[in-house]
């Protein structure tokens, strides 16, 4: 099973509410399968199944075993048609040299040669889903997770250690969390860091 067609880990901060550029000419999820059914059948896939899964940060995977292509629904649907072909694409091409090449130079000359661009990660200015943990310091900066954080984290933006003083609150899916909601763990990282602060 492949599943490397995600983005490097993505601390990035990000704007609260916003897809970037995602919404420029999307396309309808029938219209997805569509064309992940016409290309791979084009590379000679006839036989492998193509279907939409619910991942957040990887766009697609290639499982050589049962002979399956899955795209990530919500990506998709965000994606323009040339972003949906080139993940298709890169499936393909995993599919056609087999998952133990990786993204090695193999797999690189094969997706290249059917017209993707060999890029293991999707590209940095590629829509992408908000995680459903945001986390916001005392100026305002934003960073999201797809996870609980584990530990109090301060804003990196507003330092690059950490110091109480910039630490994220977090909300979780819109609504606030408090340090005791997160967890015992959690909370109980805090206190430490404000006592040995005091
Ligand atoms: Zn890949
Ligand atoms: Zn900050």
């Amino acid at each position: 099973m492949l599943a490397h067609w995600s983005r490097a880990q993505d601390r990035a901060p990000v704007a609260c509410g916003t897809r970037g550029t995602a919404t420029i000419a999307s396309m309808l999820l029938p219209e997805v399968l569509r064309l992940a059914r016409a290309l791979l059948d084009q590379h000679g896939l006839g036989h492998w199944e193509v279907s939409l899964d619910s991942a957040r940060r990887r766009a697609g995977r290639c499982d050589e075993r049962s002979h399956k292509v899955s795209l990530s629904r919500h990506l998709m649907a965000l994606y323009d048609p040339d972003q949906v072909r080139e993940t298709v694409l890169h499936e393909i091409a995993h599919a056609l040299v087999g998952a133990r090449h990786g993204h090695d130079p193999v797999w690189v000359a094969q997706a290249q040669a059917i017209g993707a661009s060999g890029q293991r990660l999707v590209p940095p200015q590629a829509p992408r889903l908000k995680g459903r943990w945001v986390g916001r310091c005392p100026a305002g900066h934003e960073v999201d997770r797809l996870r609980r954080p584990s530990v109090p984290l301060s804003c990196a933006r507003c330092s690059p250690s950490f110091r109480l003083e910039h630490l994220l609150s977090w909300c979780c899916d819109g609504s606030p969390v408090s340090p005791a909601q997160i967890g015992a763990a959690y909370s109980h990282r805090l206190e430490l860091a404000r006592t040995t602060r005091a």
